[in-house]
Parts: structure tokens; C-alpha cells; sequence
């Protein structure tokens, strides 16, 4: 069957940047398994995947819009180096985890500058053209109760 919203799509993939440099990919993984059409990838990849079948290889190129986004200024946030526990390690270019009210985000630590700190919420792909190297493994309908969750269940979905 061919990929349409609403079937559950396993894939093996390779993601690289604009230099060749290696992103991410299900090599030596799990092959990814998602719901197709509700917004699980990023849109421009669920467009190339559209219609494809098991099998196929689907080389893309994403633009950022079609992708993370560009990086935006306002997702940059001042904070004070004193609200942190554990400071001594704080370094530029550190991950810290952060509590937001949609619940945790990661941010780079962008900037320290005495007690101010820098942290980044840009998504670490944001303003980055993504390279796909993908082969379609499995396409399957989806059962009502995957449509209804908007998630996949099972091998490579969710438990419960
Ligand atoms: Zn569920």
C-alpha cells in the first residue's frame, strides 16, 4: 500500500547537514515508526514520503521552513547565573533542561557573562537545510485506536 495519512510507516534513515556531516539516523537502531499525516515529522519530509511504498528510497532535500524553522532572537532568554544549582559546571555550550509551562525543554547555554547567562530554546536543526536519505520498510493502515491517539502502538509505538 502507498503512504497516506492515517497509515503507519516504518522507516530506516540517514540525516546529514548541507557539509555531509551526519546528523542522525536509525543505523544500528531501531528503524523509526510513525503515524503518517498527523504532524509527527516535519512537513517537508511527510510530503516527499506521500504516496511512496515498501521499498522505496527517498532522497530529499528540506528547506528550513519546511523543516525546524528559522532561529529566532526571542527564544534566546537572559537568566541569572544564581538561579541554577550547581553553577560551578556551567560552561558555554552546555545542555541544560529546563522546566517551561509545556512542560521540559532543552536549551544550549549560548552566553556567560558574569552572573548573566544566555540560554538558547532554538531547536538545534532551527536554520539548517536537512538531507534525507530514507528506505521505506513497512507501510500498514492504522488501527481506529492509533487514529483516535494520533500515535502508533506496538513494536516501535507506544505500550499501554
Ligand atoms: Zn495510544
Amino acid at each position: 500500500m502507498n503512504i497516506a495519512a492515517h497509515t503507519v510507516v516504518t522507516l530506516n534513515y540517514t540525516l546529514k547537514d548541507s557539509d555531509g556531516v551526519l546528523l542522525d539516523t536509525s543505523e544500528g537502531r531501531q528503524p523509526l515508526v510513525y503515524l503518517h499525516g498527523v504532524g509527527a515529522l516535519i512537513p517537508g519530509l511527510e510530503k516527499e514520503l506521500d504516496d511512496k511504498q515498501k521499498g522505496d528510497q527517498v532522497i530529499a532535500v528540506i528547506q528550513p521552513e519546511d523543516a525546524y524553522g528559522s532561529r529566532r532572537d526571542d527564544l534566546l532568554k537572559l537568566v541569572s547565573k544564581s538561579g541554577f544549582q550547581g553553577d560551578e559546571e556551567m560552561h558555554e555550550g552546555m545542555q541544560v533542561q529546563l522546566q517551561t509551562e509545556h512542560g521540559p525543554a532543552i536549551a544550549i547555554i549560548s552566553k556567560i557573562e558574569g552572573d548573566d547567562v544566555t540560554l538558547d530554546l532554538n531547536h538545534p536543526l532551527a536554520d539548517m537545510v536537512l538531507h534525507f536519505d530514507v528506505t521505506v520498510v513497512d507501510v500498514r493502515p492504522a488501527t481506529d485506536e492509533e487514529i483516535s491517539h494520533g500515535h502508533v502502538h506496538g513494536p516501535g509505538g507506544h505500550h499501554h
